[in-house]
């Protein structure tokens, strides 16, 4: 069953969609499957697996003397995320990779895991503007900041994210920033970003079903591809 690979900048709401995405299937494997204990549904993130925002941050200061090279952090949360997914892939189970997924060759290693195990997998692209989604950075770096404050409580939202298994972590500016300016966009023309299905910011509950429906229908429906490893 499907590899769904999310994508967007940093704080541009991916988490949020791959949750909705998460309920989406849950109940659409529920109605229609005819033997629904026979699929498995995995949520597979950055949170999930405890990743830090700060290994994808490049700045000189922020990468210790004695580290490999520049990116090994991101390098080492890259293989467990590919660990991750290696481990549950499969023809039964349908996997959500949110992430950045900002790098096409990573994507490309991605496509080529599915094929190996004869399971298809898309791209969900979070369209969002570089102002919103640096805005949803700021006002996290600010609550963070408030956090660090001594005799300072937990906010209630941030009790209530916690709650439902989100974090409110923040990017470093300079590291929000170069992610954004790394950032390399999917393109439905290849084979390993198609089918190519977005969601942007203001989509409301109905077209964000709708994009989901389409989603089903092309990769768990009538529509659902044969994959063979070696096409
Ligand atoms: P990311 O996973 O890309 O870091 P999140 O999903 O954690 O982003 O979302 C960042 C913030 O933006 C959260 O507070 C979330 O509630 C809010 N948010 C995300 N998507 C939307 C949306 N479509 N409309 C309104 N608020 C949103």
């Amino acid at each position: 069953m499907p590899l769904i690979i999310v994508t967007g900048f940093p704080t541009s709401g991916k988490s949020t969609r791959a949750r909705q995405l998460h309920d989406y299937l849950a109940e659409r494997i529920a109605a229609t499957a005819a033997d629904a204990s026979k699929y498995r549904l995995h949520l597979i993130s950055d949170d999930s697996l405890s990743i830090s925002r700060d290994v994808y941050d490049l700045s000189p200061s922020a990468v210790p003397a004695h580290t490999r090279s520049a990116n090994a952090s991101e390098k080492d949360a890259r293989a467990a995320l590919y660990g991750a997914v290696k481990r549950v892939l499969s023809d039964r189970d349908f996997v959500i990779l949110d992430g950045l997924n900002y790098i096409k060759g990573w994507r490309y290693q991605l496509h080529c895991e599915a094929k190996a195990v004869c399971t298809p997998n898309c791209t969900l692209q979070i369209g969002c503007s570089v102002d919103r989604a640096r805005k949803v950075n700021e006002e996290r770096l600010r609550k963070q900041q408030q956090q660090q404050q001594p005799d300072a409580g937990k906010p209630q939202e941030e009790e209530a994210a916690m709650a439902e298994g989100q974090t409110l972590e923040a990017y470093e500016p300079a590291n929000w920033d170069n992610l954004v300016f790394r950032y390399e966009e999917p393109n439905p023309m290849t084979r390993w970003d198609s089918p190519l299905f977005t969601l942007v910011w203001d989509d409301d509950a109905a077209q964000t079903r709708k994009t989901f429906d389409d989603l089903w229908d092309a990769l768990a429906g009538a529509g659902r591809p044969v994959v063979r490893p070696n096409q």
